[in-house]
């Protein structure tokens, strides 16, 4: 068996008075692919802001490799391995595209991944590279964000709606780029609202609902009817 290199027990969230996680589990192997989904204001957002330090969480409720994460900093966080790439992306406007993944390298840990690494994979971006990062199209500042996450060389990375709004021919490029991102043991969560995609790139799926694990399971052996189940709660 795998290490089990993330452990989240009970994991509760709220924003104000308003709880949008309620006692999530979950784990995550090393080498292992997540597939989170559920339906709009599931809570998949919530649960990739609570792992990344970014959500007050209570003690004990995310473990990393043995170690209690759940009061880290953000920047703490990021440190240990884990980076993010976030819903909207959230790119460095006043930046280029070079600029914004250097940014991403500061944490300082060591491993394969640079910036002629990421221009490897994601060639457009070196042609642009000295280009304000939002002036790019968003399937290539989806790129930069990815990038800027690898530059971190994290053991874990968390994809919140990895291809929201994205031309298909996009997405279609940036899960051809996927193997060679996920290879060499790095685990991944993935939030992804179209479900054949999530079922075809996971190990493993949970489905949130109204901040719940509804359903947890082998990607390749759960139903199709399970699904639908889990993520409308509809018998
Ligand atoms: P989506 O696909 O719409 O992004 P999601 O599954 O990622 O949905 P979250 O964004 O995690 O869901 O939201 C979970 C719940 O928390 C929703 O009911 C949402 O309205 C609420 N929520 C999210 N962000 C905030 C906030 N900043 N303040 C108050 N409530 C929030």
């Amino acid at each position: 068996m795998p290490e089990t290199i993330l452990e989240i027990k009970g994991l509760n969230a709220h924003y104000r008075d308003f709880q949008a996680l309620y006692g999530v589990d979950m784990t995550v192997a090393a080498g292992e692919v997540l597939a989170i989904i559920g339906a709009n204001g599931a809570g998949k957002t919530t649960l990739m802001r609570s792992i990344s330090g970014l959500m007050a969480n209570g003690a004990g409720q995310i473990r990393y490799r043995g170690n209690d994460i759940s009061g880290l900093r953000a920047d703490q966080v990021a440190a240990t391995g884990i980076a993010l790439v976030p819903e909207g992306r959230q790119l460095f406007r006043s930046l280029s595209v070079e600029e914004n993944l250097i940014i991403g390298g500061q944490i300082g840990r060591k491993g394969p991944w640079n910036v002629q690494a990421v221009f490897k994979l994601f060639p457009i971006l070196a042609e642009r590279r000295a280009v304000p990062a939002t002036s790019l199209s968003g399937g290539q500042q989806q790129m930069v964000a990815i990038g800027r996450a690898l530059m971190a060389n994290p053991d874990l990375i968390l994809f919140d709606e990895i291809s929201l709004g994205l031309a298909p021919i996009i997405i279609k490029d940036i899960y051809a780029a996927l193997p060679g991102i996920i290879g060499e043991g790095m685990s991944a969560l993935i939030v992804e609202q179209d479900i054949t995609k999530a079922l075809s790139v996971s190990n493993r799926l949970y489905c949130l609902q109204e901040g719940r694990v509804s359903l947890e399971g082998v990607s390749g052996a759960v139903s199709r009817a399970e699904i639908s189940r889990a993520y409308f709660g509809m018998e």
